[in-house]
């Protein structure tokens, strides 16, 4: 019985020794100490020894037990710490590797140039509005003084979905939506996407910004408006620029006038740039006509005004020295990563 014991013993040890995994060290406990395991048959096989050797068989199979209970939990302990020590290696970071640098955008050159515009109008008073881009005939034409058949209509091709409505040619029609709300003063500017069935080259594209201006109030008069204009015009181009006022004729504005802006690459000597002769022109403005007024319901004998519209592009290839309106819409990042 002692040798058979013994033996057991030897075998669960080697056998634990030789064990390459976790899983094994329970095969090899059910397979000694589990019901029909070897070390249970032996006291199974109990009745079969001498009644006074008993106590002393009893006592060396306990100890086996003990024995190969122990040397498991051993070789438990040291699988499950390579199990952590394995884990804890492939989880580790290298806070010394280089991080990955996220590529940060910045605004487009048309953006930088009209957030700067909102900035100077706003700081004056100005509301910044917004209107339709897909627009009734009226509001583009009519209520601006441009009736059906008029000359005035030919010289803007315009886009037209029926015959009534069209995709607005300028943003002056935010004028007459502002106009109409019968909320007077007004001091707004009204940017925007405006179209035009024109051929791309570098000075055209069939969809461009404008940025409207009005003013609404009692009292307003052209002094008003060239004020207004030439602080604008130095804000945004620098303390130096002068400006001036050539005559022109717009339907809706009434007298009217297109503003030439001191050429900031020359200070007005002459140049490549202003073709010599040291002005730019920069927008139109005039005096809002006193039959738009009516048609918006405004009284011409209380109230004035003047409004102005100016070419987002325009002003930005300016600002940043581009010669080819193309470049602003064809999203080529080197190209962009310049402003
Ligand atoms: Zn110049």
């Amino acid at each position: 019985m002692k040798d058979k014991l013994k033996k057991i013993l030897d075998e669960a040890m080697a056998q634990i020794d030789s064990s390459d995994r976790l899983d094994r060290l329970n095969e090899i406990k059910v397979s000694f100490l589990g019901k029909k395991g070897e070390l249970t048959s032996v006291l199974k096989a109990m009745k079969d020894v001498a009644p006074e050797d008993r106590p002393k068989v009893g006592q060396l199979v306990n100890e086996a037990r003990k024995t190969i209970e122990e040397r498991l939990d051993e070789k438990r302990e040291i699988f499950e710490k390579a199990i952590l020590d394995e884990k804890l290696k492939s989880e580790t970071i290298d806070v010394t590797l280089p991080g990955k640098k996220l590529a940060m955008g910045h605004s487009h050159p048309n953006t930088i140039t009209l957030e700067e515009v909102e900035d100077i109008f706003v700081g004056m008073g100005y509301e910044v509005v917004e209107g339709p881009e897909v627009e009734y005939d009226y509001y583009n034409f009519e209520a601006l003084n441009i009736p059906d058949n008029h000359p005035a209509k030919d010289e803007q091709d315009t886009f037209y979905i029926t015959k009534d409505i069209l995709l607005r040619s300028q943003t002056s029609s935010v004028q007459v939506h502002e106009m109409e709300k019968g909320k007077l003063p007004i001091r707004m500017i009204a940017p925007g996407r405006v179209f035009r069935s024109d051929e791309v080259d570098a000075t055209h594209s069939p969809t461009f910004h404008q940025i409207e201006g009005l003013v609404i109030d009692k009292n307003i008069t052209f002094a008003d408006l060239k004020g207004t204009l030439q602080e604008f015009a130095k804000r945004l181009f620098g303390e130096d620029t002068k400006v001036k006022f050539r005559p022109h004729h717009f339907q809706f504005t009434e007298p009217s006038a297109e503003m030439d802006v001191t050429c900031f690459k020359c200070g007005g000597k002459g140049c490549r740039f202003c073709k010599g002769s040291g002005w730019v022109e920069i927008l139109g403005c005039g005096m809002v006509h006193p039959h738009v007024l009516e048609m918006s319901g405004i009284d011409p004998e209380e109230y004035t005004g003047f409004a102005f519209g100016v070419g987002l592009e325009r002003i930005t290839l300016f600002k940043y020295e581009i010669d080819d309106m193309r470049l602003l819409y064809e999203n080529d990042t080197r190209f962009l990563k310049q402003f």
